[in-house]
């Protein structure tokens, strides 16, 4: 690979995470905070002239259909199951739902998948239903969520399907995800990224859209909702000012995959 690819992806999905925490939000209120973080959001993302890779869940296409549909356009539109609320449970069917709901909206194929809080699963299905990867893995250890330490952290083949996991830092795993990039100072995460990068040639980095909106109301620890909204999108435009300085190419996670096959 001579190039350096950036895959940027964002799980667009329902603002529930406050459930965590004991705090009801209405569906109206998930689906709003998530649409006012998308349109700071999609400033950047149009400033820069970059495409995104939207892990997308079915539930909110079926409620946002035309955003959908317009962010189609210029970005991927990926499955992120039916369903994101824990209350809901995973149930298989889901997978090929989210993806019939979205390909309706879109009109065009969804091949990607990723699993809401990145749960295990039984991934042997996936190519069955005209899965052709996933982004399922974060490599590294969080205490309480997961400890994956033995998966591959470089884009590889697992269980029969392409897999693109969250990047980590090479030689100590330390992860470049959402939390990372909300709670370092911009200039160690994109330190972090850099040196990633090329060592690497690839970054996959996500996100949450809700993360852009204004979010210091609800019932969340600090680490989880500080910064938001303008000072987290600040964050975000100098990320993508220094990746490209290093002249990285941004690229959906679909096209990643059909490169490396070329
Ligand atoms: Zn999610």
């Amino acid at each position: 690979m001579t190039e350096k690819y950036v895959m940027l992806t964002f799980d667009l999905e329902e603002f529930d995470i406050p459930e965590e925490y004991g705090q009801e939000v209405s569906l109206y209120d998930q689906l709003n905070v998530t649409c006012l973080g998308m349109e700071r959001l999609l400033e950047v993302l149009e400033k820069y002239r970059i495409p995104a890779t939207f892990f997308t869940t079915g539930n909110f296409g079926r409620h946002r259909p035309e955003l959908v549909r317009k962010l189609s356009e210029n970005h991927e539109i990926a499955s992120h199951a039916m369903y994101h609320a824990p209350s809901h449970a995973f149930q298989e069917s889901d997978i090929g739902e989210s993806k019939r709901v979205l390909e309706e909206i879109t009109g065009r194929p969804v091949t990607g998948f990723r699993m809401p809080r990145l749960k295990p699963f039984d991934r042997g299905k996936l190519p069955d239903m005209g899965i052709h990867y996933s982004s399922c893995v974060n490599p590294t250890y969080l205490p309480g969520r997961y400890n994956s330490l033995r998966e591959n952290p470089l884009p590889g083949i697992k269980e029969g399907l392409m897999e693109l996991p969250c990047s980590t830092v090479p030689g100590f795993r330390f992860p470049l995800f959402w939390l990372s990039f909300k709670n370092l100072p911009s200039g160690v995460y994109n330190g972090l990224c850099s040196l990633t990068l090329r060592s690497r040639k690839n970054l996959m980095l996500y996100y949450h859209p809700w993360e852009f909106a204004d979010i210091g109301g609800y019932n969340l620890p600090a680490y989880v909702k500080n910064p938001d909204g303008s000072r987290l999108t600040r964050k975000l435009e100098r990320l993508i000012e220094s990746l490209l300085a290093q002249k990285a190419v941004f690229i959906t996670c679909s096209d990643f995959i059909e490169m490396l096959k070329s």
